[in-house]
């Protein structure tokens, strides 16, 4: 988590790092600093809470902001709580060296013991303090240049990081490496970037080196980027890649917050996902990954879906879709139990690993769990180069364009548009489908994009919908079948951005359970769509309202049957039961956002959350 930035060149680094850092804050947003050089002298400035409190810290603290040399940093804290101290960037003892930090050092105790044994002294109760204080060691010890040092003091360290230093004695250079979390270089003309992603240096320059796990970099103002394996010292050839990314596509533009116009950017981002994949008329569907790879799936045993959060969920949706469509068995895992829990995987399995950022440190380990097993991997990302993206033997991206909001939306839906696209595709090879079903289904998807434009067009329902429910202290969310794992997202971001407690269940579990939760307090939203087990899902809202449950019913267009029960419904556009979580879910998104907004929350960066967990 966390991001990183930094500017060495001829501009003012200052409004580039800040605004860089603005940019990088769904990544973490509990501390924030800088650190400029201006050629005499080494400010540094750093706080708790958010990038616009460290600008107005930095603004009235500061006699200036000047400088061509600059480093920030946007916390989420894993050791030490936030606060100033802890913030980055962090000094060594020294006051010379400057570093920020993104990832965790595992072994930073036993080398903070050695470091206090040798004299070293620490402010903060950070891992990366230690790691700025082992580099200035090494430079002590054995005379060495910083970017060696840095290399020297990497090959000590077990765990993951993406890392900028700099020496305000030499401040023509900045060192940079990674394992673990992401870091790119924006090259520009005399100038270089560097941060998480490039979304900071996007409006400078389109050419940028992605660094590889196990790379360092040292970057010079006036002499280039130098890029080598941290183990082995061996040179590498850097790859400049041409960034496709454009401006708007980062900006909020005129929406009050990314998630709201991420929601609206379904639509197109389903295109996006299909476009090229899915040809309607022929009655074909290609796609790389599977077409160069189609007997490992079709001989597969079983395939093994592995993730985390809202991709888990994505996940759950595809088991339905592929045993459904494709009958190919499916198990669903949370990323971070497969890999603990010595799971039987088979030569002749496929894992199939769903991640939008591609650098969910837990799925990766599960990937490279499954290769080592023999397993075939294939990823389900969204950002093109991930770590994910390269560990997979195969792949396809989401193409959803970049997914700023912490609660994640265009995500889920694009992902679940790549993984209908490749059941419909193996259904097809393996015979499991008719001919018309199969076309049926594609003429259907590609109708999807407008049927979401209607659902969205429900905004100001909704809106009421969740001016009645947003003092609720619990929610339940109840769906069936293909359905069932959009209760649960829905659940989830009612959770992870209004912090209402809510569980999803399948319908027919309440019954087991959750029924004695219920009172006329409780708002059960119910996702009762005409297709999939209607008249058992209309008994489930009849057993709730027996029990003066509140119920919200997301129902078909034209439905009476659960306008006659519900207090509430929320009408959907019809399509056939396999597509329908593609828009019942986007009633879902909208509600949570309209509540947490009304309840004052921060939507875009929700308490304790970041956007990419690349910590296990
Ligand atoms: N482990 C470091 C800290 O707690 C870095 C965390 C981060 O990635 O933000 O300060």
């Amino acid at each position: 988590m966390c991001g990183i930035v930094g500017y060495i060149g001829h501009r003012e680094a200052y409004p580039i790092v800040l605004k860089g850092l603005q940019r990088l804050e769904y990544r973490g947003y509990d501390s924030a600093g800088i650190a400029l050089y201006d050629d005499k002298n080494l400010k540094v400035s750093k706080t708790k809470g958010k990038v616009a409190d460290l600008k107005a810290k930095m603004e009235s603290e500061l006699d200036s902001t000047s400088g061509t040399l600059g480093i920030g940093h946007t916390r989420w804290a894993t050791h030490g709580v936030p606060n100033d101290v802890n913030s980055h960037p962090h000094l060594s003892n020294s006051g010379d060296l400057v570093i920020i930090h993104n990832g965790i050092i595992e072994n930073y105790e036993s080398l903070k013991k050695e470091l206090t044994k040798r004299g070293y002294k620490f402010e903060s109760d950070t891992d990366t303090e230690v790691l700025v204080n082992l580099i200035e060691d090494v430079i002590a010890k054995e005379g060495v240049k910083l970017g060696k040092a840095v290399q020297i003091a990497l090959n000590q360290t077990v765990g993951a990081y993406a890392i900028a230093v700099f020496d305000k004695k030499k401040p023509n250079e900045i060192v940079v490496a990674r394992l673990g979390s992401p870091l790119a270089i924006g090259v520009g003309k005399d100038e270089y970037f560097i941060a998480s992603d490039a979304s900071p240096f996007i409006e400078f320059t389109n050419n940028a080196i992605y660094l590889e796990d196990g790379e360092m970099a040292v970057v010079r103002r006036d002499k280039g980027v130098k890029v080598r394996k941290i183990h082995d010292d061996s040179l590498v050839d850097p790859y400049i890649q041409e960034l496709q990314l454009n401006l708007e596509q980062i900006e909020k533009n005129n929406f009050d917050h990314f998630m709201l116009k991420e929601i609206y950017e379904q639509p197109n981002a389903i295109k996006d996902t299909y476009r090229g994949r899915l040809h309607a008329e022929e009655g074909i569907i290609r796609m790389a990954g599977i077409d160069d790879n189609l007997e490992r799936f079709l001989n597969a045993r079983r395939i093994i879906i592995v993730a985390c959060g809202t991709s888990w969920h994505a996940g759950l949706v595809a088991e339905y879709i592929f045993e459904d469509l494709a009958r190919i068995p499916v198990e669903v895992e949370y990323a971070s139990e497969f890999r603990y829990r010595n799971p039987i995987i088979n030569s002749d399995d496929v894992v199939i690993a769903i991640s939008q950022s591609g650098e969910t440190a837990d799925t990766m380990a599960a990937i490279k769990l499954a290769k080592e097993k023999g397993a075939f991997v294939f990823g389900v990302c969204n950002v093109v180069g991930s770590s994910i993206s390269r560990e997979t033997n195969a792949g396809a991206y989401t193409h959803a364009g970049p997914e700023i909001g912490v609660a994640s939306t265009k995500a889920f839906t694009t992902q679940i548009t790549v993984l209908t696209l490749i059941a419909l595709k193996l259904a097809k090879a393996k015979g499991s489908m008719s001919n018309t079903d199969f076309h049926m289904h594609l003429q259907e998807l590609e109708t999807i994009p407008q049927k979401i434009e209607i659902a969205l067009q429900g905004n100001d329902h909704i809106k009421e919908v969740a001016f009645k429910y947003k003092d609720a202290r619990n929610c339940l969310y109840l769906g069936r079948g293909f359905n069932f794992p959009v209760a649960l997202e829905g659940a989830l971001k009612l959770k992870e951005i209004s912090y209402i407690h809510a569980e999803g269940y399948p319908a027919a579990e309440m019954k087991h359970g959750p029924i004695a939760l219920i009172d006329e307090e409780m708002p059960v939203v119910v996702i009762a769509t005409r297709k999939g087990h209607y008249e058992k899902v209309v008994s489930n809202i009849q057993e709730i309202k027996s029990r003066q449950g509140k119920i919200i019913g997301i129902v078909t267009e034209g439905d009476t049957s659960v306008r006659d029960l519900a207090d509430y419904v929320i009408e959907v556009p019809d399509t056939i039961e396999s597509l329908t979580p593609l828009i019942t879910t986007i009633p879902l998104q909208l509600l949570s956002y309209h509540i947490a907004v009304m309840l004052g929350k921060n939507v875009d960066q929700p308490r304790n959350l970041a956007k990419s967990v690349t910590v296990e």
